[in-house]
């Protein structure tokens, strides 16, 4: 019960787009109910903010309501097609870095799957900020496009530590690290490698590495093995959204995310514009990310007690939504709400019990990260050209380009494969290649000026697009091999 002593904690609140309003408005119904010390400050973002002309989506009002609150309930937002390419929800995460998205999978009584009964109850721990979600594009000619993959080993520590602290705040007791290191060993490989570092930290969790295809393997067949999983940003997005589907779908799936100046709280399904308005939405979702929302802010017991009343709900299967009752007995939102609040009070038998506690974030210090080596050579350049010739011609005028500079040609690749010198094998061409020109010997200064000389003479005869310095850092190839 709320006491008079406790102090309100202000929460910006983002109802947002489609159903976004009416399950905000009923999830604060709850919230009020159940006497969550909250006092809300109502932000705009989404489709409004769009149409007003405001390219990221959110006005600078709700910037500065989340800047002094550092806690946001959010609903779905729209990214209108013709008022801006940018998602609002985006621009959120990153103004405030907000670099970890926690996505609780748990099963839920009465909401029937193929997997109802097998206990499923774990979490996805996803970086949210970096890897091909940076959203670094280039079409490099005009039939092939490049993506960039950018890994830090900040963002790896920072990610990883997230996932110990999300373990240890659940009573959680082992840490998955699911990665393509086989495949990727510097990128996904340095969260593997930064994982493993991390976690032998933390004497209390054990912790696992496991290739991210098994992982959404065994999610299927296993998922009860789980407990804390994490991953990079695009393989926590699709595996994030393939656990959500074990224990009901995205319309019951709540999130995180969180960063050391803020956290927001929000549904996992979207908008649903073709059900806006009618009244009928679920707001399970939304309710459960408030429950997240209360823990973060220290208020446990309000989080317990509507997590018992919403569980009590579920398990008598009366006054649901159209979306997860039976088949014609589906009501309207505030009818589910009017239930949920009666249940206040009441015990289910079906919530786990944890012993919660705050996430305890590590603070990152406000400085450009840099990690120094003791050791750095400059070894060679790749030259990546486009050119409709064969590997075979282009070796011979790339050959005739660096006679008389600093490097020698010692292979070409097309999309990762070695096609110069052929070493057999059918690889598909396509007007892309890559040209690995090594140093004949360590350049005396900094390499640029040989660098420059090998370009001009490349670009007489092709189109290059880009570069790579081949570089070894503490006596380590920084490059992958052909
Ligand atoms: P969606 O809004 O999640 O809706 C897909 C379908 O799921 C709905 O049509 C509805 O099915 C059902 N559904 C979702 N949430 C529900 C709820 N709370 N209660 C009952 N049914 C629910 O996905 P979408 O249609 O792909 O996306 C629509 C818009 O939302 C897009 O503009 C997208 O950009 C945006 N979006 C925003 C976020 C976010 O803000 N985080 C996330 C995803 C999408 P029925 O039609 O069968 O009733």
């Amino acid at each position: 019960m709320p006491t008079a002593t406790r102090a309100r904690t202000k929460v910006t609140a983002i109802p947002g787009d489609g159903i976004g309003p009416e399950v905000m408005r009923a999830t604060q119904q709850v919230l009020a109910a159940a006497g969550a010390e909250v006092e809300w400050e109502e932000a705009l973002a989404g489709a409004e903010a769009f149409r007003r002309g405001i390219a990221a989506g959110a006005p600078q009002e709700t910037l500065d309501s989340i800047a002094r609150t550092g806690v946001v309930l959010k609903g779905p937002l729209e990214t209108p097609v013709g008022y801006g390419e940018k998602s609002a929800n985006v621009a959120l995460r990153k103004t405030f870095e907000m670099y970890g998205n926690v996505r609780p999978v748990r099963e839920l009584p009465g909401i029937r799957t193929p997997f109802s009964g097998r206990g499923v109850d774990f979490v996805v721990v996803r970086e949210n900020v970096e890897d091909v979600y940076a959203g670094i594009e280039h079409m490099q000619t005009p039939g092939v496009a490049q993506c960039l993959k950018l890994i830090t080993e900040v963002g790896c520590e920072r990610i990883t530590r997230l996932a110990a602290a999300v373990a240890q705040a659940e009573g959680r007791r082992k840490v998955t690290v699911a990665t393509k290191a086989n495949i990727m060993k510097l990128t996904e490989g340095m969260l593997k490698r930064i994982g493993e570092q991390v976690l032998a930290e933390y004497p209390g969790l054990q912790h696992e590495h496991m290739i991210v295809d098994n992982c959404a393997h065994q999610m299927v067949i296993r998922p009860e093995q789980f407990d804390v999983t994490v991953m990079t940003n695009m393989n926590g997005d699709i595996l994030s959204d393939l656990a959500a589907g074990l224990v009901g779908g995205l319309g019951v799936a709540p999130s995180a995310n969180l960063g050391d100046e803020a956290a927001m709280f929000e549904a996992v399904h979207g908008s649903a514009p073709q059900i806006a308005g009618k009244g009928v939405a679920n707001p399970t979702a939304l309710l459960l990310s408030a429950l997240m929302m209360l823990r973060h802010i220290g208020d446990f017991a309000t989080a317990r007690r509507i997590e018992h009343a919403l569980y009590v709900t579920l398990e008598e299967g009366k006054d649901l939504t159209g979306d997860i009752a039976r088949e014609g007995e589906g009501v309207p939102t505030a009818v589910y709400v009017e239930r949920i609040i009666a249940n206040l009070g009441r015990e289910s038998g079906a919530v786990p019990e944890r012993e919660y506690r705050p996430i305890a974030l590590k603070r990152w210090p406000q400085i450009t990260w840099y990690r120094a080596a003791s050791t750095r050579e400059l070894v060679g350049v790749d030259v990546f050209v486009e050119s409709e010739r064969d590997p075979r011609a282009i070796s011979i005028t790339l050959q005739a380009a660096a006679e008389g500079s600093a490097f020698d040609l010692t292979m070409i690749g097309s999309r990762g494969a070695q096609v110069w010198p052929d070493i057999g094998g059918h690889s598909f061409l396509v007007d892309h290649f890559r040209a690995r020109f090594m140093f004949k010997e360590p350049p005396k200064g900094n390499g640029i000026a040989e660098i420059t000389d090998l370009l001009q003479r490349i670009g007489r005869q092709h189109n290059w697009m880009h570069i790579e310095k081949l570089q070894r850092f503490d006596g380590a190839d920084a490059f992958s091999k052909a």
